[in-house]
């Protein structure tokens, strides 16, 4: 089956889906994305999804193209148009076409929207979930603002990049305290000896996960305690469990962070439980 991409009003044939050269995106990463998980061609957590697309285009002052029913609607169409039952929708909004200045372009310059679905295995997933996985630690080399969902984007790919030569799954950034922040494109968390989950404050450096968000309203209704404080990779090398999440990864149990083996090296019992009860904590669309 073709792909269909939206671009700026029109769902174009793949080969077609073009933005121009001097969209800032493309120049200056000037732009913001979102990626919702799509699980029975139904949208996951798009809500909050939609929320932080509002802050991180304001934190940006880039003008919100057209109404969050509007945006709703483009994934969905996106989503059936690509026939889509168990995968991601990405919906990325660029400050637009401008000839290339730092300065902004006017505010009434129309902004650029794209959005693209595609399937992933959920049996593939699942059978990476029941294995573990590896990461690896690295310097956080970013910018100081990764609250905002920007698509500047390099240092993770790096990190993704690094992590995949080291045969690892994911890579975790470390702040100069030698704590860690979050991974490439998930949060980070770790389980105590006596069974709280420790991940960082979202305030302090890293990315506020709307799948993150949702454990935090699982963990209450189980009576897991989360607490937030910053956790170094010395307390990680020695935590009972290890786990990130992400809207496409959900949680994967964490059980080697570089030659370090977490656990006892099987998928920890909590973090199989919080992603086999994701689903009926998040919010899932009409
Ligand atoms: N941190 C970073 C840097 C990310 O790119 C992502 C994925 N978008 C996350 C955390 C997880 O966020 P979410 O749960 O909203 O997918």
């Amino acid at each position: 089956m073709s792909r269909v991409i939206y671009v700026n009003g029109s769902y174009c044939a793949y080969d077609e889906a073009y933005v121009h050269v001097e969209d800032r995106g493309f120049q200056f990463a000037d732009g913001v994305y979102e990626v919702c998980e799509v699980r029975n061609h139904r949208l996951i957590d798009e809500t909050r999804h939609m929320q932080r697309l509002v802050r991180s285009l304001n934190e940006l002052e880039i003008k919100q193209p057209m109404s969050l029913k509007a945006l709703g609607m483009v994934m969905r169409e996106t989503v059936r148009r690509n026939r889509v039952r168990d995968g991601l929708v990405y919906l990325q909004i660029t400050r637009g076409v401008a000839r290339r200045d730092f300065i902004f372009p006017h505010a009434d310059n129309p902004c650029s929207v794209i959005c693209l679905a595609r399937i992933s295995s959920f049996a593939k997933a699942d059978a990476l979930a029941e294995q573990g996985i590896t990461v690896i630690t690295l310097p956080d080399i970013r910018w100081k603002r990764p609250d905002i969902k920007s698509v500047s984007l390099l240092p993770n790919a790096l990190a993704k990049q690094q992590a995949k030569r080291a045969g690892a799954y994911e890579a975790w950034m470390m702040d100069e305290d030698g704590n860690v922040t979050e991974g490439s494109s998930s949060n980070a968390y770790i389980v105590s000896s006596d069974g709280n989950v420790i991940t960082r404050p979202a305030e302090t450096g890293i990315l506020r996960g709307i799948t993150r968000s949702v454990i935090f309203d699982l963990a209450e209704r189980e009576g897991i305690q989360i607490i937030e404080r910053p956790f170094s990779l010395n307390e990680a090398e020695q935590a009972r469990e290890a786990f990130l999440t992400s809207a496409t990864s959900v949680v994967l149990p964490v059980v080697r962070i570089n030659d370090r083996t977490i656990g006892d090296g099987k998928p920890g019992a909590l973090a199989s439980k919080l992603r086999a009860l994701f689903h009926t904590q998040a919010e899932i669309a009409e």
